[in-house]
């Protein structure tokens, strides 16, 4: 079981000339769900990008570690293989590679015990998981998301997180494009990965309807830039009833 935690602390960032995220501080500790709500351009995606390392980018000030390692100071395999994942808000298309190719070119990430431990077939990692959350089995040696609806990318995001288990994921609006059944399916898997390994989650949403399946801990208001309100499941709730307007 992981132990842990991933510390955001006034975390400032943004692109040249502009900046975006204007000092975020947050820790997930294993096994929390911590969610990020935010009206569209609050900088939701950019916190998901900068955690990763997507180029582009600049940071002004703060840290980002994962049990002390500086990860702002690593390239992106390097965050993965400390244990961090993305869920892409926009999943992109890979012609030519399919899922089996690109997760076992991502297995170094799954960490060495695990591996010696009970071996770590990724084929058949994928075919139970794929069983878990109703993903069609034919879909596994396509190439990556090509021709795929939003929600069966979504889908495919979840399948990569149930496979390499990483030890904290960041779910960009894994819920958009999710009709109810698939966002029931893929809520409870992440929900379930925080108890069978301990995964502490970021899941970033505009919407409560994730919440209902995946339940936070602690949900953070992004405004701006900013984290302006964080709380219990209930500011959850007053969001979506009150929507964004009142944090500005
Ligand atoms: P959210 O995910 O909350 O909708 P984003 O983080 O995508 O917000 O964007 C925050 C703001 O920063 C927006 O105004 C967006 O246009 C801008 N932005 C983000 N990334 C870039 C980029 N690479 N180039 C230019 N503008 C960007
Ligand atoms: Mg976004």
């Amino acid at each position: 079981m992981s132990t842990g935690e991933l510390q955001i602390e006034g975390l400032r960032a943004g692109i040249p000339g502009r900046e975006i995220l204007r000092g975020v501080s947050l820790t997930v500790r294993s096994g929390e769900v911590h969610a990020v709500m935010g009206p569209n351009g609050s900088g939701k995606s950019t916190l998901a990008h900068v955690l990763m390392g997507r180029p582009g980018y600049e940071i002004l000030d703060g840290s980002v570690t994962l049990d002390g390692i500086d990860l702002l100071a690593l390239p992106t395999w390097q965050r993965a293989r400390a244990g961090l994942f993305l869920a892409m808000q926009h999943p992109i298309e890979v012609p030519g590679v399919s899922l089996v190719t690109s997760l076992t070119a991502a297995r170094p990430t799954i960490p060495a015990d695990e591996i010696a431990a009970d071996g770590v077939d990724i084929g058949e990692r994928l075919r139970a998981e794929a069983g878990r959350i109703g993903f069609d089995e034919r879909f596994l040696d396509r190439p990556l998301n090509v021709d795929l609806s939003g929600g069966e990318r979504k889908r495919n995001e979840t399948l990569q997180l149930g496979v390499l288990r990483p030890r904290f994921a960041i779910l960009d609006e894994i819920d958009s494009g999710l009709d109810i059944d698939a966002l029931g399916d893929v809520g409870s898997r992440v929900q379930e990965a925080t108890t069978e390994w301990g995964l502490g989650v970021l899941a970033i949403t505009h919407f409560r309807r994730l919440l209902d399946v995946l339940h936070p801990d602690v949900v953070h208001v992004l405004s701006d830039g900013r984290v302006v309100a964080t709380g219990e499941s209930e500011l959850a709730e007053i969001v979506d009833r009150t929507g964004y307007a009142a944090y500005g």
